[in-house]
Order: structure tokens, then C-alpha cells, then sequence
């Protein structure tokens, strides 16, 4: 079989990433981050703001890196959702352009879909229970008969995000334990964390013991942090499972990933035509045929 090349285009939140991916080989992955004021979190008009310009600079250095002409690439897959609206159709309209202009087949991508496959393709986890925790999305996952099955996740705000929006409510209001000096703002920041952290462990651990699995994968942006990849690997060594963790370059949100799952799709032949190349907000993992694996 020849060799399938697919750009993936990444802009769902405040990372604008495009990757390219060859046969599970990483050929590219620039990405650029909207960084608000310090104390603001990022608001979808300003952030698809920031995309708009600069997504065109880091789709060329993404060919440029790996040497590609537009004619090498056989697949343009974007970010179909969830994710913030306004960030998600300037991407959208970008990869819907390229397709249009390239004459390429154009594939819209669940990005957590998207994380999960670069998780089992950087760490070769073959069947792994997913912990998959960031600003916007906070989801305990297996894969049983052609779905991402959800077996816990977070409606109200996810885990990520709960710890900023935390940090920041706390230079607003000044607490009584606060004010009378039997805690700091550094105490109450890392009993949330652990807090937080040991119920998603447990959540994860619950889930592996449910399907018999010997594998956990943990994915997102909250991914990369290091107390809760140990603590995960606590857990893990207990029942005698193995963790599978990333580093930031494929924790945090990039086009690699959504890459690598679009080249999954495609390669079992699915495309997604230009009239129904929307975005939609609320994409859940589950919504998915999982064509790609038995
Ligand atoms: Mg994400």
C-alpha cells in the first residue's frame, strides 16, 4: 500500500496546531498558543482572533518542516469538535479551503478521538483504559465494540479548568481560613489538586477493574502534570497494570493528533463531504464509529 500522508489542522480551544503524520511517523507539529492577560482566561472572539492570524504562518512551517508540497498530502483532516465555537470554524474554514483549493479529501475529526489515538500511537498502549483531563474536557475512557465508551466525565467543567477558574477566584474573595492565616492560598491550591486528582484515579482505576484492563493511558493537557502521572502509576502498579503518560508536545492540544486519528479514519475510508463539513461544540468521544480497530 502506498504511503498515506494527512495534515491535521488543531484549533478547538487556545492552541492553533498543524501536523503532519505519515504512517505513524510524526512529520511535522508547530503549534501557536493565545496567551491572555495574566488573571484572564481566553474568550472564544479574542481567541479565534489570534488563530485567524496566525494559522496560515504555522500551516507552512508545518509543510516546511517536513519537506511537503500540498501535492504529498492526501488528506486534510480538521477539528470537527467539542471546542470552543468561534476557534473551531476558523479552522473549519481553513481546512475547507485547502481541501477545495488542493483538490483533497476533507475529514472532520473528534478531537478527543484525536488525543486518544496520539496517545496509543507516541506510548504503543495496544488497549488502554484513557484518562483523558484538560481545560476543556475531563473523561474516563475504554473502547469496547467500535465505540470510545465514556465511563465517567465531567459536565459541569472540567478539570483543568476547574483549577484555573480556582486560582483566580481566590485573588478575588479573601476567604475567612485565609484571612486568619490557618491556610495559605498554596494550601488550598494543593489540597483541590489532590483532591481532584485522587478522585479521578479512583474514577480510572474503577473502570480498569470493570473491563480487566492492564493498561492506562492518560491524556489531555492536565496530563502532563507530573503528581498526577504518579499517582497514576501508583494506582497502576498496585494491580500490576502498566501507565502510559505523554510529554507536552502531545499532552497539549496540536494538528499531530488530529492527524493521526483522520489518518486512522481514512485509511478505513471515511470521508466527510463539503456539505457536511460543520463544527458542532458538543461532539461527545462516544458519538464515533471506531472503524479503525476491531
Ligand atoms: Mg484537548
Amino acid at each position: 500500500m502506498p504511503a498515506v500522508t494527512v495534515l491535521g489542522l488543531e484549533g478547538s480551544a487556545n492552541k492553533v496546531g498543524a501536523g503532519l503524520v505519515r504512517d505513524g511517523r510524526v512529520l511535522s507539529n508547530p503549534r501557536r498558543t493565545f496567551v491572555p492577560a495574566p488573571g484572564q482566561g481566553f474568550l472564544p472572539g479574542q481567541t479565534a482572533r489570534h488563530h485567524r492570524g496566525c494559522v496560515l504562518a504555522v500551516l507552512r512551517e508545518a509543510l516546511q518542516e517536513a519537506g511537503l508540497e500540498p501535492a504529498d498530502v492526501d488528506c486534510v483532516a480538521y477539528t470537527k469538535g467539542p471546542g470552543m465555537g468561534a476557534p473551531l470554524v476558523t479552522v473549519a474554514v481553513v481546512a475547507r479551503t485547502l481541501a477545495q483549493l488542493w483538490n483533497k479529501p476533507l475529514l472532520g475529526v473528534n478531537h478527543c478521538v484525536g488525543h486518544i489515538e496520539m496517545g496509543r500511537l507516541i506510548t504503543g498502549a495496544q488497549n488502554p483504559t484513557v484518562l483523558y483531563v484538560s481545560g476543556g474536557n475531563t473523561q474516563v475512557i475504554a473502547y469496547s465494540e467500535r465505540r470510545y465508551r465514556i465511563f465517567g466525565e465531567t459536565i459541569d467543567i472540567a478539570v483543568g479548568n476547574c483549577l484555573d477558574r480556582f486560582a483566580r477566584v481566590l485573588k478575588e474573595v479573601a476567604h475567612k481560613m485565609l484571612a486568619s492565616g490557618e491556610c495559605t492560598p498554596e494550601d488550598l491550591c494543593f489540597s483541590l489538586q489532590e483532591t481532584l486528582f485522587a478522585m479521578l484515579v479512583e474514577i480510572t482505576e474503577r473502570a480498569m477493574a470493570h473491563c480487566g484492563s492492564q493498561e492506562a493511558l492518560v491524556v489531555g493537557g492536565v496530563g502532563c502534570n507530573m503528581r498526577l502521572q504518579e499517582m497514576m502509576r501508583i494506582m497502576c502498579a498496585e494491580r500490576g497494570a502498566k501507565l502510559f503518560a505523554t510529554d507536552e508536545r502531545f499532552c497539549i492540544d496540536n494538528g499531530a493528533m488530529i492527524a493521526q486519528a483522520g489518518w486512522e479514519m481514512f485509511r478505513t475510508g471515511q470521508v466527510t463531504q463539503l456539505e457536511d463539513s460543520w463544527i458542532t461544540q458538543r461532539y461527545r468521544t462516544d458519538e464515533v464509529e471506531v472503524t479503525w480497530r476491531d
